[in-house]
């Protein structure tokens, strides 16, 4: 279940199962508790939004500092919407930390078993889904807009976890995080043409509602593709809070027309 906290200075979410096997720090930061102003305002963490970038930068100390993380040490993906995944290392830590331009190139999704590795995306409305396997102690994130779900990219991430480390999906825990739900997520065939050849169950992730109009449950699409591959349906917890929705308390980028902050998913191994 995902919880509001109310740190000293910033509001962030965290998942109660996640917690409570002790193993990671992890949050999904709010646009609460920040520095920024205007459409930005308060805590945008992503750069390259028009924002200044110094106030980027303190609004991400302001966070890690809630989280005894230090802000220079994090890491992050390029995220081109893209099914990239990468295996990070100490050796990676800083990468995307304070600009976005030394970020891992043209990927979407982190994985890492070493501790002191904090992995982290920015998103606004996009699908943050963060994984652990609290057997093997391996850590990921993905970010999931309706491209990288196309693509499975949050299944491809467990399937590399297997791969890699050994994972079974019937271990892992996954988060999907705030984003936009099918309340306010009407799109068109330029995305359904493509979901219908992913998946063959596309027609029970959309409700139709018009001639060339559908509303797409990206929640449930991720949810589904992790299912297909072994985990398990209790073990997905779906935050089931709509970015759109709550523009009081979250970035939305369609329901604010683009100008606007971007949060960050956050997990690493204590
Ligand atoms: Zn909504």
């Amino acid at each position: 279940m995902f919880k509001l906290i109310e740190g000293k200075k910033v509001k962030y979410y965290t998942i109660e199962e996640f917690a409570d096997t002790d193993l990671v720090t992890h949050a999904f930061s709010t646009r609460l508790g920040g520095i920024s102003k205007g459409d930005f305002a308060e805590l945008n963490l992503g750069f390259h939004t028009g924002d200044r970038t110094e106030n980027v930068l303190k609004n991400r100390q302001r966070l890690c500092d809630e989280l005894e993380i230090d802000y220079r040490q994090l890491v992050a993906g390029e995220q081109v919407h893209s099914d990239n995944i990468e295996i990070v290392t100490e050796a990676d830590r800083g990468k995307g930390a304070v600009e976005y331009r030394d970020s891992i190139p043209e990927t979407d999704a982190l994985i890492t078993n070493q501790r002191d590795v904090v992995l982290t995306s920015y998103y606004a409305d996009c699908v943050p889904v963060i994984i652990l396997d609290p057997v093997k102690e391996v850590a990921a994130l993905a970010h999931g807009g309706w491209k990288g779900t196309v693509k499975k990219i949050g299944q491809k991430t467990v399937l590399k976890m297997k791969q890699e480390f050994g994972s079974e999906p019937e271990d892992i825990l996954v988060g999907i995080g705030p984003s936009i739900g099918s309340c306010c997520y009407e799109v068109d065939d330029y995305v359904i043409k493509p979901l219908s050849q992913s998946v063959d169950y596309w027609e029970e992730l959309v409700i139709k509602t018009g001639d060339n109009s559908w509303k797409l449950d990206l929640w449930q699409a991720n949810s589904r593709q992790l299912q297909d591959i072994g985990v398990l349906k209790e073990n997905i917890i779906v935050s089931e809070i709509c970015t759109a929705c709550n523009t009081d308390k979250l970035y939305s980028y369609r329901a604010e027309s683009g100008t606007t902050g971007r949060m960050a998913s956050l997990i690493k191994l204590k």
